[in-house]
C-alpha cells in the first residue's frame, strides 16, 4: 500500500516563526520522502543547533538532534554503520558553513551517501540576529553595526570544488523546484548538497521573499546543463558575487555527476566485514584482538 504524505508528519507542530522560510523545506522534504516511497523507518535526518535544526522532531522518520555544527559527523557515522539507511543532514547556514564547515568540507571530498540539506537564510536566527558566513557585506547585523566587511561564503562553488556529486540551490518561495531538487538529491548515489534560501523573516530585512523572488530564476529553464563542469562553475559564480553587482540567483541542480565511486563502496572495512549493523556484537576471539594493539 502506498505511504501517504501524513504518514511522514510527526505530531510535533513546527515552532518556527509565522512565515519563516523553513515551512517550505520541511513541506518539500515530506513530499519528496513521500514520492520516494521511502518508508519512514528507513530514513534518519541528523541535524545540529539553530531554528532549522529543530527540522528532524517535525518528521516521522527516525531524527537525531545533534550538536552545533556536528550533523555531518553524526550522519556520516550512522551511514557508515548501516549503509542501507537513508541518511539526511540538516541545519541552518550558521551550522554548516561556519563551526561545521570543516566537517562539510571532508564530507563532500569523501563522497558519501548522504544528503545534506542547508536552510541558508544569511543570519543566525536562533541568537537573534547576528551576521553568519553567508551575510552579505555591507549588511548591517547585531553584531556587525557598521556592515559586514568579510566576503561571504558561496557554498555552491565550494561544494563543486570540494567534490560534491549533487550541487542544488532551492528557494522557499517555489516549493515545487524545491521538492524536484529534494528528489533527485536524495536519490543520487553520493554526497549531495541542497543549499535552500530560506529567508528569516524576523531577523533579516534585507535577504526577503521579495528580494529573492526579484532575482532568483531556475537554470535548467535556461538550457543549463547540470553534467557539465564548467557551466556548472560558470552558475555557482553568479552569486553571491563579489562585485556585488548581484542581479540574478540561479536556482535547481547547478552540478550532478555519476562518474565517481561513494565512500562506502571504497571502504575496505565495510567490504570485508559487511556493514557495523550486521555484525556481531560479541568478540569471537578476544586474544587475536588484543594481539593486534600490544
Ligand atoms: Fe525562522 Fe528567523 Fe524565526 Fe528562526 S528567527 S524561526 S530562522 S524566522
Amino acid at each position: 500500500m502506498a505511504l501517504e504524505l501524513q504518514q511522514y508528519k510527526s505530531q510535533t507542530k513546527p515552532d518556527w516563526c509565522p512565515g519563516c522560510g523553513d515551512f517550505a523545506v520541511l513541506s518539500a522534504l515530506q513530499r519528496a520522502l513521500q514520492l520516494l516511497q521511502l518508508p519512514p523507518w528507513q530514513v534518519l535526518i541528523v541535524s545540529g543547533i539553530g531554528c532549522s535544526s529543530n527540522l528532524p522532531g517535525f518528521l516521522s522518520t527516525y531524527g537525531f538532534h545533534g550538536i552545533h555544527g556536528r550533523a555531518i559527523p553524526v550522519a556520516s557515522g550512522a551511514k557508515l554503520a548501516n549503509p542501507e539507511l537513508t541518511v539526511i543532514a540538516a541545519g541552518g547556514d550558521g551550522d554548516g558553513y561556519g563551526i561545521g564547515a570543516g566537517h562539510f568540507l571532508h564530507a563532500m571530498r569523501r563522497n558519501l551517501d548522504i544528503t545534506y540539506v542547508v536552510m541558508n537564510n544569511e543570519i543566525y536566527g536562533l541568537t537573534t540576529g547576528q551576521a553568519s558566513p553567508t551575510s552579505e557585506k555591507k549588511h548591517k547585523t547585531k553584531s556587525t553595526p557598521e556592515g559586514v566587511i568579510e566576503n561571504p561564503i558561496n557554498p555552491i562553488a565550494l561544494a563543486i570544488a570540494a567534490g560534491a556529486t549533487f550541487v542544488a540551490r532551492g528557494f522557499s518561495g517555489d516549493v515545487k523546484t524545491l521538492t524536484d531538487i529534494m528528489v533527485r538529491g536524495i536519490r543520487h548515489k553520493g554526497f549531495s548538497l541542497v543549499d535552500v534560501m530560506s529567508p528569516c523573516v524576523t531577523y533579516n530585512k534585507v535577504n526577503t521573499y521579495e528580494w529573492f523572488r526579484e532575482r532568483v530564476y531556475v537554470a535548467d529553464r535556461e538550457g543549463h546543463d547540470p553534467h557539465d563542469f564548467h557551466a556548472a562553475f560558470a552558475r555557482a559564480m553568479e552569486w553571491p558575487n563579489l562585485e556585488e553587482k548581484r542581479d540574478r540567483v540561479p536556482t535547481g541542480v547547478i552540478w550532478e555527476t555519476e562518474a565517481y565511486p561513494t565512500y562506502e563502496e571504497l571502504d575496505p572495512s565495510l567490504a570485508a566485514h559487511g556493514p557495523p549493523v550486521k555484525q556481531k556484537l560479541t568478540i569471537e576471539n578476544p586474544e587475536e584482538v588484543l594481539k593486534e594493539f600490544f
